[in-house]
C-alpha cells in the first residue's frame, strides 16, 4: 500500500497549479489539485481573459468612429454594459470549465475545497485529511487596497467583473499593469477617468521612452493624469466618492479602483505547521528549483511573486512536473520574458530597458516614432507608435525590444524568439520586412538614434 494518498498534491487550480498537476499526472503520478474559488484562477476568471475581452470592447467604440474616415457611415449610439458582461461571463465560464475537464481527462483528482497544511505531508482539504509525498503551493495572489481612511469604499480589480453598470466617473489609483489596463477599459467604454499615481510617469520598470509615450497616449485619449500624488482619504459625499490627494486637491467620482499591487495568498494556509518560510511580503521563498524551505514542498506562480505572468506560471509548472515525475530535469528561464500591457494602443516589450542595459555596458539605441497608416487616415490623436531596439555595442546582440503601438503584443512574440536566441542587430537588418506593416520597422531601423551607458562604462 502506498505510504501517501497522493504522489503530488497541488494547492491552487490556477494557471500554474493546473499545468503542473496535469503534466505530472501525464507522467504517471497520482495527483490531486484543490481549488477553493474558481478553476483557472485569476487569469481565467478575474484577470487576463475577462480583461482582454473588455479591452477589445473598449477599442470597438473608437474603431467604429474611425471607420467614418474610411467612408463608412456608422453611428455609435452607445454601449450596452450588460450585453458585454454576459458575453464575457459566458466565455469565462467556458474556459473555466475546460480547466476542470483538462484535469479530469488527465486522471487528476479535483477537490473543490480549501486546502491547508496540518503538517509537512498532511493537508486538511475541506475537512478531509489527505497526505501527499510532494506538495506544490500555487495559491496565487490577491489585490491590495491602500491603508487609507475610507479604503473600504474603493473597489479592487476583481470587482470590475461584477459591476452592474459603467461608472460615469472613475478614479484609478496606481499606474502598473492593472491600473493602466483598467483605465483604458473604463475610458474606452465611456467613463471619465482620473489616473492617480505617485511617480512622475506611469508603468515603473518599463523603458523610459515607453513610459513617456504611454502617458502621452493616455492623455490624448482624454484621461486626466494625476502624477506625483497619492490618495490620502476616500469619503462618501452625497452619494459620490471624494478622493483627497497628497497635493491637497480632491477628485470626485462614482467608483474608485485600487490598482496598487497584489499580495501573495499565503495567509491562513498553515505554512508554519509545515515549516514553509515566507518573505516579509508574504511570498513563499523558493530556490532555483522552486523548492521551499521544506525540500518536498514547492511553490510556483504568483505566490512566489517573481514574474507574475500566466505564461511564466504555466512554463514553471510544466518544468517542475517534468523534473519531478518525467525524468526530464529542466527549468523555465525567467530571462527575456516578453510581456504586454493592454492599453490602447498596447505596449509590448522583451529584454532589457535602455536604463538597465546601460548599467551593464555601452549600448546603441535605435528608435522611431510614427503615425501608423490607419491613423494617417483616421486622424485619431494618441495613436503614434514607438518602436525601439537596445543593442549591445560590443556584441551587437539585441538586448531589448520595446513597442507602444497597435498589434505590439502580436509583434513582440516573434521578436521574443529572436532575442532569446541571441539575435544581433545584423540578424534583424538582414531580415526582409513585411510591407506595409508597422512590424517591418523592427528590421529597417538603420540609423542609430543615440548611444547610452558609455559614461557609466568609462567610470
Ligand atoms: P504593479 O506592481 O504592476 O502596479 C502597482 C501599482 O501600484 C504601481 O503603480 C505602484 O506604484 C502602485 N502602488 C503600490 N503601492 C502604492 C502605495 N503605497 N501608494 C501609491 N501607489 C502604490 O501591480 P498590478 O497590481 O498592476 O499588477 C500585478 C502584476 O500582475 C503585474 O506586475 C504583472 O506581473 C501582472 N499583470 C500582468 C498583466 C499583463 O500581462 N498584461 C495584466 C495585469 C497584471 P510604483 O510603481 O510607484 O511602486
Amino acid at each position: 500500500m502506498a505510504a501517501y494518498d497522493f504522489d503530488l498534491f497541488v494547492i491552487g487550480g490556477g494557471s500554474a497549479g493546473v499545468r503542473c498537476g496535469r503534466i505530472a499526472a501525464g507522467h504517471g503520478a497520482r495527483v490531486a489539485v484543490a481549488e477553493q474559488r474558481f478553476w483557472g484562477g485569476t487569469c481565467v476568471n478575474v484577470g487576463c481573459v475577462p480583461k482582454k475581452i473588455m479591452v477589445n470592447a473598449a477599442e470597438y467604440g473608437a474603431w467604429a468612429q474611425d471607420a467614418a474616415a474610411f467612408g463608412w457611415d456608422i453611428t455609435v449610439a452607445g454601449h450596452d454594459w450588460g450585453k458585454l458582461a454576459a458575453a464575457r461571463d459566458a466565455e469565462v465560464a467556458r474556459l473555466s470549465g475546460i480547466y476542470g475537464k483538462l484535469l479530469a481527462g488527465a486522471g487528476v483528482t479535483s477537490f473543490d475545497a480549501r486546502a491547508t497544511f496540518i503538517d509537512a505531508h498532511t493537508l486538511d482539504v475541506g475537512g478531509q485529511r489527505v497526505t501527499a509525498e510532494r506538495i506544490v503551493i500555487a495559491t496565487g495572489g490577491t489585490p491590495l487596497r491602500l491603508d487609507i481612511p475610507g479604503a473600504e469604499l474603493g473597489l479592487v480589480s476583481d470587482d470590475l467583473f461584477t459591476l452592474k453598470a459603467l461608472p460615469r466617473r472613475s478614479i484609478v489609483i496606481g499606474a502598473g499593469y492593472i491600473a493602466v489596463e483598467f483605465a483604458t477599459i473604463l475610458q474606452g467604454l465611456g467613463s471619465e477617468v482620473d489616473l492617480m499615481y505617485r511617480a512622475p510617469l506611469p508603468l515603473r520598470g518599463f523603458d523610459e521612452d515607453v513610459r513617456g509615450a504611454a502617458a502621452e497616449a493616455l492623455a490624448a485619449q482624454g484621461m486626466r493624469l494625476n502624477p506625483d500624488v497619492a490618495p490620502t482619504r476616500i469619503a462618501e459625499v452625497d452619494g459620490h466618492l471624494m478622493v483627497s490627494m497628497s497635493n491637497n486637491f480632491m477628485r470626485e467620482a462614482d467608483a474608485v479602483f485600487f490598482c496598487t499591487g497584489r499580495a501573495p495568498n499565503t495567509a491562513g494556509l498553515g505554512l508554519d505547521a509545515a515549516g514553509v518560510a515566507t518573505n516579509e511580503a508574504g511570498a513563499v521563498t523558493v530556490d532555483d528549483e522552486h523548492r521551499t524551505s521544506v525540500p518536498h514542498i514547492y511553490a510556483i506562480g504568483d505566490v512566489i511573486d517573481r514574474v507574475n505572468l500566466t505564461p511564466m506560471a504555466t512554463a514553471v509548472g510544466h518544468a517542475l512536473a517534468d523534473t519531478l515525475f518525467g525524468n526530464n530535469p529542466r527549468r523555465a528561464s525567467y530571462e527575456n520574458v516578453p510581456t504586454a500591457v493592454f492599453m490602447s494602443p498596447p505596449i509590448a516589450t522583451v529584454g532589457l530597458t535602455e536604463t538597465d542595459a546601460a548599467r551593464i555596458g555601452p549600448v546603441d539605441i535605435y528608435a522611431t516614432r510614427f503615425t501608423p497608416m490607419r491613423h494617417t487616415i483616421s486622424k485619431r490623436e494618441g495613436r503614434r507608435t514607438l518602436m525601439k531596439l537596445v543593442v549591445c555595442q560590443r556584441t551587437q546582440k539585441v538586448l531589448g525590444a520595446h513597442m507602444l503601438g497597435e498589434d505590439s503584443a502580436e509583434i513582440m512574440q516573434g521578436i521574443g524568439i529572436a532575442i532569446a536566441m541571441g539575435a544581433t542587430k545584423q540578424d534583424f537588418d538582414r531580415t526582409i520586412g513585411i510591407h506595409p506593416t508597422a512590424a517591418e520597422e523592427f528590421v529597417t531601423l538603420r540609423t542609430r538614434t543615440r548611444e547610452a551607458g558609455v559614461v557609466q562604462a568609462a567610470q
